[in-house]
């Protein structure tokens, strides 16, 4: 079989540790057999940002930003044990946050489902993505103690002297607590339309919810930059794409999302998405099986797993020992920049070649060969629990038969 030709180069941000290790194997494995890989790397592993002083973070975000598509490896996020560990010259920040900030973007998270590794709750039959606001609120607070009685007011003072406005917050009788925070007009702006193409480009609805009702002036800001954008930019959009956009309170949405079937996007400020993806995730499965995709309001698409570099495995694979390390969402994470990068450049060949390696990699766990995270949840009752690499060689058996 004749390998598939690229035309631009995938923006490849290597890692850490397991994560690491099975990269390789997916590329050794799975993709350059069928594809000549046309990649432009980039090694975000921790010793060689210490080396670059983390240039190669930013340069490989610059590079996202002039290609358009990328694949991340996980990455790890130095803490002092690392600092310790690698014998690094700083505490560099987390590799994600930059790459964040500079695209702009908000990160969309999905589970794969497959059968036999089944939702807890028993309605959903589609993935539920969901993407949270990464900007402000409760994360960017100031917040005091009150002592005694007294008055605590807001007050705002335009830079050029010529709008002041206060608001009492609260006369105290006595001790108590109080809290500041904010969001940007600008910050929602972005993250309203990284929602919309994202819904457009996934074909899928678009739920949002806040808590307008209560919140009428902070909350309701956000309701209405989304319907703003949705009916002057996006309404006729997806009408033709046969989706819609659902906005609704948020203990509506949440008792709503128990009830429904999934396959939607569902859009969360920060505060609801921190809490709420944990809540998805953990109903899904597991954590191994949940993909993750940053997406900018200039269209730029980078995606990885929503997983960690796996260090526990990786300590035993450096005495080794083998491990049983779960690569879907990392084997996701390239078929989802795969299939991206074939759309943007009108390769079918592409799209399809990263539609089989999903479905192959579905095909082999839902055979009963599967890793020992899954081994272990799974209702099949031939399930057999294989190795990091044995695992990969099965979804090579797999993909072998159906291309
Ligand atoms: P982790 O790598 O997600 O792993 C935590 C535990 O979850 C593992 O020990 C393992 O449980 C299980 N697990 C996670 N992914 C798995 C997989 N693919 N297959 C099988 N089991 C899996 O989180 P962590 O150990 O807390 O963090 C390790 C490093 O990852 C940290 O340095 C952190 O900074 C970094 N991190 C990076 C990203 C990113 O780049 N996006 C995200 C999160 C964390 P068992 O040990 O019980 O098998
Ligand atoms: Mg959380």
């Amino acid at each position: 079989m004749e390998k598939i030709q690229m035309k631009t180069p995938l923006v490849e941000m290597d890692g850490d540790e397991m994560t690491r290790i099975l990269w390789k194997m997916i590329k050794d494995d799975l993709l350059t057999p069928y594809i000549d890989l046309k990649t432009e790397y980039y090694d975000l592993g921790l010793k060689h940002r210490d080396e670059t002083n983390d240039q190669v973070t930013r340069d490989s975000a610059e590079a996202a930003m002039k290609y358009g598509v990328a694949v991340k490896c996980a990455t790890i996020t130095p803490n002092a044990a690392r600092v310790r560990e690698y014998n690094l010259k700083e505490m560099w920040k987390s590799p994600n946050g930059t790459i964040r900030a500079m695209l702009d973007g908000t990160v969309f998270r999905t589970p794969i489902l497959v059968k036999g590794i089944d939702p807890v709750v028993k309605c959903w039959k589609k993935p539920i993505t969901i993407a949270r606001h990464a900007y402000g609120d409760v994360y960017r607070n100031v917040e005091m103690r009150v002592p005694k009685a007294g008055k605590v007011e807001l007050v705002y003072t335009s830079d050029d002297g010529t709008i002041t406005k206060k608001e009492l917050v609260h006369q105290f009788d006595g001790p108590g607590v109080v809290q500041g925070t904010h969001n940007l007009d600008q910050s929602i702006t972005s993250f309203a339309k990284s929602c919309f193409e994202f819904a457009l480009s996934r074909k899928e609805d678009l739920w949002f919810a806040t808590k307008d009702t209560i919140s009428k002036t902070y909350d309701h800001r956000f309701k209405d930059i989304f319907q703003e954008m949705y009916d002057t930019q996006y309404k006729y959009k997806f009408k033709a794409a046969g989706i819609t956009y659902f906005y609704t309170l948020i203990d509506d949405a949440v008792a709503r999302i128990m009830k429904s079937e999934g396959g939607f996007i569902w859009a969360c400020k920060n505060y609801d998405g921190d809490v709420m993806s944990d809540m998805l995730s953990s109903a899904f499965g597991s954590l191994a099986m949940m993909t993750s995709v940053l997406v900018s309001p200039h269209g730029y698409y980078e995606y990885e797993a929503a997983h960690g570099t796996v260090q526990r495995h990786y300590y035993k694979y450096l005495k080794g020992e083998k491990t049983s390390t779960n690569s879907v969402a990392t084997i996701f994470a390239w078929t989802g920049a795969l299939r991206k990068r074939g759309e943007l450049d009108a390769i079918p060949e592409l799209v399809r070649f990263a539609d089989k390696l999903e479905e192959a990699t579905i095909a082999t766990i839902e055979s009963g060969k599967m890793t020992g995270d899954l081994a272990r949840i799974t209702s099949l009752p031939n399930a057999e629990s294989l190795d990091s690499e044995a695992f990969i060689l099965a979804i090579r058996d797999t993909l072998e038969k159906i291309l």
